[in-house]
């Protein structure tokens, strides 16, 4: 693909190692027939912890300075890894940045304030304000962007996730990176929530007429809605690259069944599968997106969902921070 004629501003450590997972590997097989385990490492992105949104945020950063922007207005929920990174990447470029957070759980008090929020803070982020769960987040966004119009400000208004075209073309590189990488790869998972990442692999690998597989592990939404999402951003985002392509139903693969309760809720599975990789490979997952994710993939190994020659590579989207404020879940 033909990057050069698209802004970027170069926010992390990317390309990201892409390491085998030899000994969850070795101790999975010991128990039933299992694909050699591979994962990304979108945890390293650098900036500030890292995790899957620098990717997405060197694009978004490049857009808003491309239109004089001198503020990022953000949203996600009180623990936001997206929110968090979005500080980071703000302070990188030295522009300001507000964070608009939903109160999607009831949180203990390091719910409400260790973690990704205390990290904010740190980076310099205005949080503006804490708003009720269901709260039309977009529409307080424009609100906000509004009133610093007035005030002679530029505001850029990045919606949660940080999920557009624009965002889902670091997930598109991605695929171009795990396309080039050394080796077959039959499968890519990871968890998926506001769809930026999966609808950028599945983009990226239709554009590069690749036969790898992507499953994402939902977060949020039930299966129907989720596929509809991330099928449509992945067409918009054929469609800004010009890339003349349609992208078949079939080809987004979404798993809700390890969501739980809710966004947010921990569940038994996401907690034994974050202290599994944590033994096995001394790798931590979170408790809010990699770690139902990687519950995702064991439940899809023990399904048989792959063949054993299969190579699987499971994306660490990043978010260990979160295990901070979510501390009560693992006591
Ligand atoms: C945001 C996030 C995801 C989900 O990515 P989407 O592009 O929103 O679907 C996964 N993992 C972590 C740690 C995240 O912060």
């Amino acid at each position: 693909m033909e990057w050069s004629d698209i802004p970027r501003e170069y926010l992390g450590t990317i390309p990201s190692p892409l390491q085998p997972l030899t000994r969850l590997t070795e101790y999975l097989r010991k128990r039933g027939p299992c694909p050699s385990l591979w994962m990304k490492r979108d945890d390293c992105t650098g900036l500030a912890t890292g995790g899957n949104k620098v990717r997405k945020l060197e694009f978004l950063v490049a857009d808003a300075l491309r239109l004089g922007a001198d503020v990022l207005i953000t949203q996600g929920a009180v623990q936001s890894n997206h929110a968090r990174q979005t500080a980071a990447a703000a302070a990188a470029r030295g522009l300001d940045c507000q964070l608009l957070l939903e109160q999607r759980i009831e949180g203990d008090a390091e719910y409400e304030n260790s973690g990704n929020v205390l990290l904010d803070q740190l980076l310099g982020a205005t949080i503006v304000e804490k708003l009720p769960l269901d709260s039309d987040m977009q529409e307080v966004m424009e609100g906000l962007a509004g009133r610093l119009r007035a005030q002679g400000h530029v505001p850029y208004v990045i919606p949660g996730g940080g999920s557009t075209p624009v965002g889902a073309l670091g997930y598109v590189l991605c695929a171009e990176e795990l396309q080039n990488s050394a080796g077959k790869i039959d499968y890519v998972v990871h968890a998926t929530g506001s769809a930026g990442t999966q609808a950028g692999l599945v983009a990226g690998f239709r554009a590069l007429g690749s036969a790898t597989r992507v499953l994402g592990i939902s977060v949020r939404q039930p299966m129907e809605a989720q596929v509809n999402t991330v099928h449509e951003l992945a067409e918009r985002t054929l469609d800004y690259m010009n890339i003349n392509k349609v992208i078949a139903r079939g080809d987004v693969e979404v798993d809700d069944r390890f969501i739980g309760r809710g966004y947010g809720y921990p569940t038994a599975e996401m907690v034994s599968a974050v202290k599994l990789v944590a033994r096995t490979e001394g790798i931590l997952l979170d408790p809010v997106y990699s770690g139902k994710g990687m519950a995702g993939l064991l439940g899809a190994i023990a399904e048989q969902r792959f063949r054993s020659q299969d190579d699987v590579v499971f994306i660490h989207t990043g978010g260990t921070v979160g295990l901070f404020g979510y501390r009560s879940a693992f006591a």
